[in-house]
């Protein structure tokens, strides 16, 4: 384990975004780091590998610079880099959530928990607990017993929040995320809504998880992330597997893309089922002409018509 995966955000003051942006890329390359970091006015979204070396270089420098001051940096070990390039982009919001009203978390925000503060909201009747992320990450792992929003998008949160409203009204909130920037702005969002006790787990999932307390108890499955990782475990305590195989709903905790590149939706499916259903979610998808698991695997038109026919014996599709 030479190598280290960083998770961090600041919401901060930070002038000429793009100038930022271009300078930002090339320390980042001159640590060989890989990774993806977004700015804006409002801040900076990152997630980048590197050595054990380079990334305390990295971290020291933010940790030193007036604009990032308190930055928090959640640490994973890695066999090797978590990603193939490296990005700095300067973007409107350093995670969209497209409010028409923007709410700035510096301003107002929910209520910070710890983790072992969460785990007790976790724990109590009269608190709802709101997971702030999208459905493909909850279905490989979440808080035992939050709230799934149907959606695919984090922007589409709000408008889901809305049309769920009255559930949630009259109970505490509690809401969750990776590593707690999407609850910053989220929870903001609900107390302008007019929620009147709004908390957040603080550092998120990734902190939960590493919490010497809490030490991930109450974790359902894994953790989704946005790297090659694709999921990293959380429950150190008693792990157990809620992802369910797309076609055959057995245990899975394999994430795929479904091989029509139109469709490109990630699907929990075994390699058995990914040959058998030609890596795609359904029999329109599986047909297209662009099929990549066909192309990377050489299947000819007998074959590929033969697998086609699988998809007969499926009762949900
Ligand atoms: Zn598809």
């Amino acid at each position: 384990m030479d190598y280290r995966v960083l998770l961090y955000y600041k919401y901060t003051s930070l002038d000429e975004p793009e100038t930022f942006a271009t300078e930002h890329l090339d320390f980042c390359k001159s640590l060989d780091l890989k990774g993806r970091i977004l700015v804006s006015t409002e801040g900076i979204n990152g997630t980048v590998s590197g050595t054990v070396e380079a990334t305390d270089q990295y971290m020291e420098a933010l940790q030193s610079d007036e604009r990032f001051k308190g930055i928090t940096f959640k640490i994973d070990e890695s066999e090797g880099h978590a990603f193939k390039k490296m990005h700095v982009r300067a973007r409107e919001e350093i995670v969209a959530l497209d409010l028409e009203d923007d709410v700035n978390p510096r301003e107002l925000t929910g209520a910070y928990l710890s983790p072992k503060e969460f785990k007790e909201a976790l724990q109590s009747d009269d608190t709802v607990v709101i997971d702030a992320r999208n459905d493909y990450e909850y279905d490989l792992g979440h808080f035992r017993g939050a709230v799934r929003p149907n959606i695919t998008r984090f922007r589409d949160l709000p408008d889901w929040i809305k049309e769920n409203k009255e559930q949630f009204m009259d109970k505490k909130i509690v809401t969750y995320c990776t590593g707690g920037i999407r609850c910053e702005k989220f929870s903001g969002f609900l107390l302008k809504e007019g929620f009147e006790d709004v908390s957040q787990l603080e550092g998120g999932i990734a902190t939960y998880g590493k919490d010497p307390e809490t030490q991930g108890e109450l974790w359902d499955g894994k953790m989704y992330v946005f790297d090659e990782r694709i999921s990293v475990e959380i429950n150190q305590v008693d792990k157990n597997v809620v992802g369910k195989e797309w076609f055959d709903g057995t245990p899975c905790e394999r994430y795929i893309n479904c091989s029509n590149p139109e469709c490109n939706r990630q699907i929990l499916v075994s390699e058995e089922n990914e040959a058998r259903y030609l890596g795609a979610c359904s029999h329109d998808c599986a047909a297209q002409e662009s099929n990549r698991y066909v192309k990377t695997h050489n299947i000819s038109d007998e074959e590929k018509t033969q697998r086609l026919e699988n998809f007969k014996d499926l009762v949900h599709q």
